[in-house]
């Protein structure tokens, strides 16, 4: 097989990100933004050992799957993976995904597996841009997302997955960006000052977040672009400088400085409320976030639980929707920022019950067994790469009758699992949960119990 040749073949399978899968003279060739079912002519971009990347070229039976994509950048964006399939098909793949590592990687019985939860809604659904900054051939300055594996820019134009705001936000700031001027971050050689618009939506309080990454402590006209925002953004709440000068991939910097209102928004979740800093996690899809900590709470509870353990807790928002059912609620979170937010979203709701801690989850963990703390139930939400080996031996050793695990990488998941069940840990549920449609990400949450 060579480069530029064409063949005629089916798609049968996608990748655990999406892409389709057809099989070419015995070797898998991924062609992106296919549908299972398709048989299309596709042409070979690029050949490795065992495998080799193509396109269509042209497609000549579509997948029943297939509908129109509703966005006129969904193939050069890198932001979406299905727009082209149903949402239906998007969740048999999700749900597929979440099945198969969990019964191969995790040796899981697949009957334990509950179906998919859909989310409210797949469009407009996110709360949270970071979109890079560029200039177009004529020097103007645009936002954008990236181009899929590369740092091209593509012009944001009505996105169907950002909250409605944050196209009008983001016409507004570039009206500044375009007035005033600044130069745009070359990442080549590191000079330049705007990096990213960063923007943030409580979606139950309306208010709204634009925070520029820049690498200056200052930006020129500071005034002029609140006056703007301002004038322009009825829900906007504050506006925020965050100051990134490394040269790095990581969007933003240790520090943020308010140029209006208090540096954060406040957004309702399972009645309560919380407090949202740039630098804090918060869930991106509200509404699905509700139903996904509700199946956690569901998972967690149990008659008598005195003392929930939330690791990975973010500003607290798992644990503080299940604190009024718990003696003792601590959190632990390695980013200062979200740690702060969470004391704050504590008293913020009458909460009196819940300490957070600022430490490694592994850590935290085994400073809590020397405290000789004994939690009944411990919440598990780590980042995609999952759980350290060690924590899983000392959530383990803690011995909680319940665990409950909140995954956004089935892989690492199932990889986890397996490593609990050597720690005497079995799955007795598990459900995936749709909270990023149109993308290939899929969250689940397991409850596991001890076996005596
Ligand atoms: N449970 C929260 C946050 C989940 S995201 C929510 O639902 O909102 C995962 C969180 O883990 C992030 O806030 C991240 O900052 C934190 N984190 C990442 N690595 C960590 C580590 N080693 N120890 C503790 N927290 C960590």
């Amino acid at each position: 097989m060579k480069k530029n040749e064409i063949y005629t073949a089916q798609i049968v399978d996608y990748t655990t990100e999406g892409s389709g899968i057809c099989r070419i003279e015995g070797m898998a060739v991924f062609v992106p933004n296919t549908a299972v079912g398709d048989v299309a002519d596709i042409r070979i971009l690029k050949t490795a050992k065992n495998y080799a990347f193509g396109k269509i070229e042209e497609l000549k039976v579509p997948s029943p799957d297939r509908i129109k994509p509703d966005c006129p950048v969904f193939d050069k964006c890198g932001g979406c993976t299905f727009r082209h399939i149903s949402y239906d098909a998007e969740l048999r793949f999700k749900q597929k995904r979440v099945y198969d590592a969990l019964t191969r990687i995790g040796g899981i019985d697949g009957g334990l597996i509950g179906e998919i939860v859909p989310s409210p809604s797949d469009r407009a659904y996110r709360n949270k841009a970071q979109l890079p900054l560029s200039t177009d051939k004529d020097g103007n300055i645009r936002a954008g997302f990236f181009a899929p594996h590369s740092h091209r820019v593509i012009p944001l134009d009505g996105c169907a997955l950002q909250a409605a705001p944050f196209d009008r936000a983001t016409e507004a700031f570039l009206k500044w960006a375009n007035e005033v001027r600044p130069s745009v971050y070359n990442e080549n050689d590191h000079s330049g000052i705007l990096r990213h618009l960063y923007l943030r939506y409580a979606e139950k309080t309306g208010e709204l977040m634009v925070c520029i990454v820049a690498n200056a402590d200052k930006l020129p006209k500071e005034k002029e672009l609140v006056g703007i925002l301002r004038s322009e953004l009825p829900e906007l709440e504050t506006v925020v400088l965050n100051i990134n000068r490394e040269k790095t991939n990581v969007i933003t910097g240790k520090h943020c400085r308010s140029l209006f209102g208090n540096g954060y928004i406040t957004d309702e979740l399972c009645g309560l409320k919380f407090r949202i800093s740039p630098l804090s996690f918060y869930q991106v899809n509200r509404s699905q976030a509700e139903r996904l900590y509700g199946i956690a709470a569901e998972y967690a509870s149990s008659d008598q639980c005195e003392t929930l353990v939330d690791l990975y807790c973010g500003t607290g928002t798992i644990g503080l929707s299940m604190a009024h059912k718990v003696k003792n609620l601590i959190g632990v979170e390695i980013i200062p920022q979200a740690v702060e937010d969470a004391g704050k979203n504590a008293e913020l709701n009458g909460i009196s019950n819940a300490e957070f801690i600022c430490a490694d989850a592994a850590q935290a963990a085994a400073k809590l067994v020397e405290r000789n703390i004994r939690p009944d139930c411990i919440i598990l939400d780590p980042p995609r790469k999952g759980c350290d080996t060690e924590l899983i031996g000392t959530v383990s050793q803690m011995q909680p009758e319940r665990i409950v695990y909140v995954s956004c990488d089935p892989a690492t998941l199932a990889r986890d699992l397996k490593r609990f069940s050597e720690h005497g840990y079995y799955v007795r549920k598990a459900v995936p949960v749709d909270m990023f449609p149109r993308t290939g990400h899929v969250e689940t949450v397991v409850l596991m119990t001890k076996c005596d």
